[in-house]
């Protein structure tokens, strides 16, 4: 017999999460510890979503998407989560940049970036004090007409050189490009601008663990492998969710799912008004990625001046067509040394990432598939040759993911790798005025992605939730056992 999934499953919950992407998560948690009883479903056999990693023979453990957040994260894990979990919080000291145009390593700080606009790039200060304040003003109610592009040659006009520097890390922290609007950039480069790149010390297993040990003192019922299937809603509010063949009631549903997957599958077009199925119709997915994980032999060490993270291009201008081609021009490596996982054995591995479309990726016939993974992996192991000598030699596990991938292990519709274009956002925000009681919560417009972006946001809507719990007078588990 299959085994029960949602065996000891109450009939109803006063939340229901969909999903355990970081967002999920913290919304999840969040709500429990407000004394709500909270069911978490997730689809896979493992929370986290795209916060995830795999352990491979050998004893090799690859991280997804650990290659690098900003200083915020601190304060929102201790607000939201655990001092314990905000103290495992590490800066990353080397961010290098290799290209034709420039090499230089930066720890990725408002003072070392100005110190290297000034001295090394040859910018005025008043220009580059001029940009960081404009950057860091931006907010939601801005002009959203301006993008990245206007934004960047407003102080640099003519300087390719700059917009590079400016650009590549950030189109790779949050994909965005310099068509979006300006604000999607500026709130992401001013996040990671206060006081750099940070990691997890214990890597992405060790967080996801603590994660589910504190949700689970909190009381939120925890349960994977559980594909919802449908939220119904009727008279405009949610009612109950199904999943693995059971109907669940509830009051409030936050889904952590995709947006349009929420709205066009889960929920169903007819139950919005027509302008809103229009507009989230419209909405742009982000683009996708392919990733190529390298394991060097145990105890085969690389200097740490190698980079934390390298941002490699062989193009001779920044160019968003060229870092999504599948003629691969720009990588990202993320170097991960010992101090990872200071309590495994001291080993090397290296993720190397590059921006991808799906659609590059997703109609070929299955051989064609296999060895176009197997050419990214050679073609990225000759690129990384040049920063790890004989790399080749050293190798004890190569393999590639594709946007494929990704689709498959979290439902991403295209293997989107942070949600939706900015357009996401408002079509986000306005779920709950179109269906009471339905909340979604995850990668979206730009900003709310990453992993910062996306554990603000489920902060956001759990006390969203909780005010409408509080207002319509919900029976908390607290008031029960009392
Ligand atoms: C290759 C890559 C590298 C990245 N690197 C970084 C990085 O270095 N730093 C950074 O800050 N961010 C990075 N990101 C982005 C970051 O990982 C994501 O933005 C963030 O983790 C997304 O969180 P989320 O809450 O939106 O949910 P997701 O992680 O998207 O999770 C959604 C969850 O919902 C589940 N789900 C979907 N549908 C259903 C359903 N019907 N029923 C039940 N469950 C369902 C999925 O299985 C999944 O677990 C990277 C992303 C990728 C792909």
């Amino acid at each position: 017999m299959p085994k029960d999934f949602l065996k000891d499953a109450q009939d109803e919950y006063d939340v229901v999460v969909i999903g355990s992407g970081l967002a999920g998560l913290t919304s999840a948690n969040m709500l429990a510890s407000n004394g709500y009883r909270v069911l978490l479903l997730e689809q896979h056999y493992k929370l986290g979503g795209m916060a995830t990693w795999f352990k491979r023979p050998g004893g090799h453990v690859f991280d997804i998407s650990l290659h690098g957040f900003p200083y915020g994260m601190v304060k929102s894990c201790r607000r939201y989560w655990t001092k314990e979990i905000a103290d495992l919080i590490v800066p990353l000291e080397n961010i290098r940049f290799d290209n034709p145009m420039f090499s230089l390593t930066t720890n990725f700080s408002r003072e070392d970036f100005t110190k290297l606009l000034i001295e090394q790039f040859k910018v005025t200060p008043e220009a580059v004090e001029g940009f960081f304040v404009k950057a860091r003003s931006m907010d939601f109610q801005d002009d959203q007409k301006l993008t990245t592009r206007e934004l960047l040659d407003e102080f640099f006009p003519g300087r390719e050189d700059v917009i590079r520097l400016l650009m590549e890390p950030i189109t790779y922290a949050n994909g965005s490009t310099l068509e979006d609007p300006a604000i999607s950039y500026g709130i992401v480069f001013s996040n990671f601008m206060s006081k750099g790149v940070y990691t997890f010390e214990g890597g992405t297993d060790r967080l996801i663990g603590m994660m589910e040990a504190e949700m689970k003192k909190n009381g939120v019922d925890i349960r994977i492998r559980c594909d919802v299937e449908k939220i119904h809603c009727e008279g405009g509010q949610v009612q109950a969710v199904e999943v693995n063949g059971r109907k669940i009631k509830t009051r409030a549903v936050v889904s952590n799912a995709n947006l349009k997957q929420t709205i066009f599958r889960l929920v169903g077009e007819k139950h919005f008004d027509r302008q809103f199925a229009e507009e989230a119709q419209a909405v742009r997915l982000n683009n996708s990625s392919t990733q190529v994980y390298m394991a060097l032999n145990p105890g085969d060490l690389i200097e740490e001046s190698t980079g934390d993270l390298l941002f490699s291009s062989t193009a001779p201008v920044f160019q968003t067509d060229l870092l999504l081609s599948r003629d691969i021009t720009s990588r990202t490596f993320s170097f991960y040394y010992p101090r990872t996982r200071p309590e495994s054995q001291p080993r090397c591995l290296i993720v190397s990432s590059t921006n991808a479309n799906y659609d590059d990726w997703a109609h070929l016939p299955q051989d064609e598939y296999e060895a176009s993974k197997q050419d990214l992996v050679e073609t990225t192991l000759d690129a990384l040759d040049k920063y790890v000598p004989n790399v080749r030699e050293r190798i004890a596990h190569a393999e590639a993911s594709t946007p494929k991938s990704f689709e498959h292990y979290t439902r991403h519709i295209a293997g989107a790798s942070f949600g939706t274009k900015f357009e996401g956002l408002q079509v986000s925000f306005d779920l709950p005025k179109q269906i009471e009681g339905l909340y979604h919560a995850g990668s979206v417009g730009i900003i709310m992605s990453g992993w910062l972006g996306a554990m603000n946001y489920g902060r956001m809507v759990a006390s969203d939730v909780d005010n409408l719990l509080m207002n319509k007078g919900s029976i908390t588990s607290e008031e029960i056992a009392s």
